[in-house]
């Protein structure tokens, strides 16, 4: 592939991603009224199923100050002193039960309080939002997380913030925050690093396969460089997601890349971690947390290159001769 063909590639990949997004966006706009009012429609069914709930709970809270069974309407009997029983109980149709009373009013008042605080919230699924895309026919064209923002864009709130329950956004496809967590991560690593090296270039676009197996497409977070060492860096927010086979593979391309236009510089790969640092012992993983108050690239150099790129006893795969990387200097 030629220069401009490499880019052309790689832009390709990223359009992709934006024409998706672009089409979501596209379909709220157009739906917009319909969504709304399914989204009103649900919401209110949400209401009138609480207020059936909070009237049931009322009438039993009656039955039970006047001792009468809520099934059958009899007057209840004071069992052992304990509790308050059904004459009818053993009539059991429908498999409704007749009502038991504690003979404790404390324990039945602090029950009937629990219920009302349960109450206060309305019982709304995390899939409120992908319901409604169902009934506007939007599967698989907008995420649930971006019709939650679009309708909050629009003024209508979260719906699980009615309930007493965590907010969708939370609940809703865990990748999707992850995935943006790490975005906001990979800036303030990427803003620290350009603070230190002269050279700092991200999401390098890279395609290589290895003898015996299919091309891999991948884009390195950070390459970090000077005149004698090249840093290839993997931001995560947690270590466990580090994966140590991808970075090996970046590690050989860009190798491989150097070696052939003589470039003679050291590389060393390395996983910055932002957030959670596991109890890891991998020689290739340092918390943002050790390096980021350091401002002298020489000591920075130091420790990154400690932990630097080891091979270890396994059998790696060979590189074939193609490997494209997006036009970047490093
Ligand atoms: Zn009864």
């Amino acid at each position: 592939m030629t220069k401009s063909e490499i880019a052309d590639f790689f832009n390709r990949i990223r359009n992709l991603k934006s024409s998706k997004e672009l089409k979501a966006h596209e379909f709220f706009e157009q739906n917009k009224s319909k969504i709304i009012d399914e989204y009103k429609k649900h919401l209110e069914s949400k209401i009138d199923e609480n207020n059936i709930e909070k009237e049931k709970l009322e009438h039993e809270k009656n039955m039970f100050e006047k001792k009468v069974c809520v099934k059958c309407g009899s007057m209840m009997r004071l069992i052992n002193g304990s509790f308050w029983g059904c004459p009818n109980f053993r009539d059991v149709d429908n498999g409704v039960k007749h009502s038991t009373y504690s003979a404790n009013k404390d324990e039945y008042y602090s029950m009937y309080e629990n219920k009302v605080e349960y109450l206060y919230g309305l019982k709304i699924k995390t899939t409120w939002a992908s319901d409604i895309i169902k009934s506007v026919e939007g599967k698989g064209i907008i995420t649930p997380l971006l019709l939650v923002r679009l309708l909050e864009d629009e003024g209508y709130r979260d719906m699980r913030e009615y309930s007493n329950r965590s907010s969708s956004k939370h609940a809703l496809s865990g990748w999707v925050t992850a995935n943006e967590n790490s975005k906001i991560s990979e800036k303030e690593v990427l803003e620290y690093f350009k603070s230190v090296f002269d050279t700092c270039v991200y999401q390098v676009g890279i395609k290589y396969n290895f003898a015996n197996d299919r091309e891999k497409i991948g884009f390195i977070d950070l390459i970090a460089s000077d005149e004698l060492d090249v840093f290839i860096i993997e931001v995560k927010n947690n270590s466990c997601d580090v994966k140590e086979n991808q970075l090996e593979n970046y590690h050989k391309a860009i190798k491989h890349v150097m070696n052939k236009s003589k470039d003679k510089r050291n590389v060393y790969s390395i996983h910055v971690v932002y957030g959670f640092m596991g109890n890891d012992k991998n020689d290739n993983i340092i918390s943002f947390d050790k390096i980021n108050t350091i401002k002298e690239i020489n000591k920075l150099k130091i420790i990154l290159g400690k932990p630097a790129y080891k091979k270890r006893n396994r059998t790696f795969s060979i590189l074939n001769q193609s490997v494209s990387i997006a036009d970047f200097e490093f």
